[in-house]
């Protein structure tokens, strides 16, 4: 707990993404903490494909580049970006915020809650014995492709992430199986014929009932569905594309609480909260009129860190606009 952020930003979606690039764009030091292992929040995890179209100055964007384009602005600065933490706890220390993951312990002199509609997680495997495999032999993410390598994995899904998944993995494993519970696959038409065109071999419609661990493979044990036909293959590792959950069971067990109605953070005009120094934007927060939108969102990171800044240093002149600012 060496350092002590000026902001620490909880929520990496586009809340979260868009606030902590303004608050480095402000000279504060900052940190943005994302429960998942990408950031972009409901825009990467529920609708990658889907075209966005009121967003300012894009005619129609897919909502998977706009993302790519935030984590591309939030790369310019000096920002601490860290995945796959999700705030356990924040809690007072002193004058200080203590903010507790699953990883570790950080200090910030203010908080904005950028936690939309709470924290995603892969939704996993209800298969005996799989979370002791996992990240040993069950993977939700792929941190490098290369892991797979003259492998053979099965895929579990049926949407775009899990033939992309199914597609990409091709390319280096030694052979891939992608397993849906249904015949058809829920992808884009376009990748429904890459897969169709490639050594990907698909399973369907199965659902994975057993996993055995021998000699470092896996027995895997596959039920049809509305059919009592049982299925068995030997692979290396399995890679499940199941979609993810949101919940925000994590946020109320919290010793901070700032005041919420109907699980929404009340803010003022300023997005304060009614804890001094923690401030609330995004789809977690309630005010009259709000809209859960982008732009309403990317409006709030602004408001909250030069109120925040107003309040750290107050001494400090804030610049009106970028253009007068040095990047
Ligand atoms: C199907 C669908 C279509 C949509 N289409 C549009 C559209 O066309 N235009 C538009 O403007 N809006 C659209 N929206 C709404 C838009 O996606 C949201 O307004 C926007 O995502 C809100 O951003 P956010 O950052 O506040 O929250 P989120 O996107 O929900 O991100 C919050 C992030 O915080 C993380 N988090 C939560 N709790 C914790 C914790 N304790 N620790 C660490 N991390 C945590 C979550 O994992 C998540 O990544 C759509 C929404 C849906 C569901």
């Amino acid at each position: 707990m060496s350092e002590i952020y000026d902001i620490t930003i909880i929520g990496g979606g586009p809340a979260g993404m868009f606030a902590g690039f303004y608050s480095g764009l402000r000279g504060a030091k900052v940190q943005i903490i994302e429960s998942l292992s990408q950031l972009g929040g409901q825009v990467s995890a529920l609708y990658p494909e889907k075209y966005i179209h009121d967003v300012a100055g894009f005619m129609g964007i897919k909502a998977t580049d706009l993302i790519d384009h935030l984590q591309k602005q939030v790369e310019q600065l000096p920002i601490d970006i860290r995945l796959n933490e999700i705030v356990t706890n924040l809690s007072q220390q002193k004058s200080d915020f203590e903010i507790t993951t699953n990883r570790g312990n950080y200090q910030s002199k203010a908080v904005i809650v950028a936690t939309g509609v709470g924290a995603f997680s892969p939704r996993r495997l209800a298969v005996e014995g799989a979370d002791k495999l996992e990240n040993k032999h069950v993977f939700y993410t792929i941190p490098d492709p290369e892991r797979f390598r003259d492998k053979t994995v099965l895929i579990a899904g049926g949407g775009d992430s899990a033939i992309d998944t199914a597609l990409m993995l091709e390319k280096v494993a030694k052979h891939v199986y992608l397993m849906h519970r249904r015949s058809q696959f829920r992808g884009m038409e376009h990748s429904v014929k890459l897969l169709e065109q490639s050594t990907v071999e698909l399973l369907t419609p199965y659902l994975l009932k057993q996993i055995e661990l021998a000699d470092d493979q896996l027995l895997l044990t596959m039920k049809e569905v509305k059919g009592e036909h049982l299925l068995q293959k030997q692979v290396d590792d399995v890679v499940v594309n199941y979609g993810f959950i949101s919940n925000n069971k994590t946020i109320r067990q919290w010793d901070i609480q700032p005041e919420q109605q109907h699980r929404m953070f009340t803010v003022d005009r300023q997005m304060k909260t009614n804890v001094p120094l923690v401030y609330a934007i995004g789809d977690g927060v309630d005010y009259d009129g709000k809209l859960d939108l982008i732009a309403t969102a990317f409006a709030e990171g602004p408001m909250a860190v030069s109120a925040i800044m107003k309040e750290l240093y107050p001494d400090r002149r804030g610049p009106l606009h970028s253009t007068s600012m040095e990047l």
